[in-house]
């Protein structure tokens, strides 16, 4: 007789890993597919460092998600001793009225989260590796830091291991057969029986769920890494994680030096290039390494040196830049779980209870209205009419 599990996972990332562990912590029977191995150079959950923070200028209404993913951070780092969230300070720099500003400023009052804003003074003796322009502030959230992504995914795939879940590394699903008792899993290997499944593709979302062609769109980012000039400013100790808005020029994030790895630095959506996701990735070229090292030869000057490395990396990115969790409304065996638009990392701890909670218990208290197909459908109408 075949054997049927809870719940399938497709995709083991960080959205994947993280479903599979807290499947697998209450006792579900979990199987998880992985077509190449976790955190490969071609998903979207490798690359050393995600900035983490509270404050979500984005909108404060996900900051109870953040509070609740931070302490699954912390469960999950006492579980497998290693250290995976490290406390370094966001600092998010701009005009006062700029979007990341004004928007923290609004989270943080809204949900009562420390902050200070800096002036031009401030800013100057507390973080003087950080040029500012005219009209620009910093508004520093201590509760901010970064998230090691390759150690995140590995954890939560060891503590599903060890639960007892089913790891299928190397193995492709290329169909997903629902009926009335449940899914069939078709892959490359054979055929699995599951009550569920979660599809958490990351760029290859829409491979299994062709509902989202056309509305969840992958798109290429680079990443560079910068030698600093001044170990001790740049160090994580002394320098923040950061933001910076530079309005119509878009906004960056970038990292203190770790590891010896260098100064990280991206900008938001980069080019907004869109990608097929089976194709690999267009090298860095000339464009990218130019706007990355103009940044940060104009906003850390002295503290930057030469490039020292580059690399690509895979948004997926859907309207309204949100996230997409939820039951697919045709079929409500299959969960369909797209939470990046290139801010979902901080959020996988909790993302995976949500998974957790909608596959075992068919719902969730926690707040995800936002997320739902119902909410995508009203954006991308929005964005269709603006
Ligand atoms: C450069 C960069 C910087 C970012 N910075 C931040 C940040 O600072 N903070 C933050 O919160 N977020 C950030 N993000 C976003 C965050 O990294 C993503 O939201 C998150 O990694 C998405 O993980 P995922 O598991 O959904 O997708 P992925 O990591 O892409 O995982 C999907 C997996 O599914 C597998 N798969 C695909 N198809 C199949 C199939 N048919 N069968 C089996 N397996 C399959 C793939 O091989 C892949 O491993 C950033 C993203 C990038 C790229």
């Amino acid at each position: 007789m075949t054997e049927m599990f809870d719940v399938a996972v497709v995709g083991l990332g960080a959205t994947g890993g993280a479903a599979a562990a807290h499947l697998a912590a209450r006792g579900a029977r979990v199987i998880g597919f992985e077509a190449s191995h976790p955190g490969h150079p071609l998903s979207s959950s490798h690359g050393d460092s995600r900035v983490i923070r509270l404050g979500y200028f984005e909108d404060p209404a996900y900051v109870p998600l953040l509070r609740r993913a931070y302490r699954h951070w912390r469960a999950l780092e006492a579980e497998v001793q290693e250290e995976l969230l490290t406390i370094t300070g966001v600092l998010h720099i701009g005009a006062a009225d700029s979007a990341i500003v004004r928007g923290t400023r609004a989270a943080c009052e809204a949900h009562d989260l420390a902050f200070e804003v800096l002036d031009p003074g401030a800013m100057r003796r507390r973080y003087p590796m950080f040029a500012l322009h005219a009209g620009e502030v910093g508004l520093i959230e201590p509760e901010g830091g970064f998230l090691r992504p390759e150690r995140v995914v590995a954890a939560h795939l060891r503590v599903a291991a060890l639960a007892g879940a089913v790891l299928r590394l190397g193995e492709k699903v290329t169909a997903i057969e629902p009926d009335d008792g449940g899914v069939t899993l078709v892959s490359s290997m054979g055929r699995v029986r599951a009550r569920t499944v979660v599809v958490a593709t990351g760029p290859w979302i829409a491979d299994l769920v062709p509902e989202l062609r056309a509305v969840a769109v992958p798109i290429r980012q680079v990443v560079a890494w910068y030698a600093p000039l001044d170990a001790a400013a740049t160090a994580p100790g002394r320098m923040p994680v950061y933001l910076r808005d530079e309005g119509e020029a878009g906004s960056y994030f970038g990292f203190p030096a770790l590891n010896g790895q260098g100064l990280k630095v991206g900008r938001h959506c980069h080019f907004n290039e869109p990608l097929d996701p089976d194709q690999p990735n267009a090298p860095v070229n000339g464009r990218d390494e130019a706007l990355l090292d103009g940044f940060m030869a104009q906003n850390l000057p002295g503290v930057a040196g030469a490039r020292l490395s580059a690399t690509t990396c895979r948004y997926t990115m859907l309207p309204g830049e949100n996230f997409l969790l939820d039951r697919l409304p045709s079929d409500p065996s299959i969960i369909v779980a797209s939470p990046c638009s290139g801010h979902g990392f901080k959020f996988a701890s909790v993302i995976g209870e949500i998974l957790a909670d909608l596959a075992l218990r068919g719902g969730t208290d926690l707040p995800i209205d936002l997320f739902s197909f119902a909410a995508l459908k009203d954006r991308r109408s929005a964005e269709q009419a603006a």
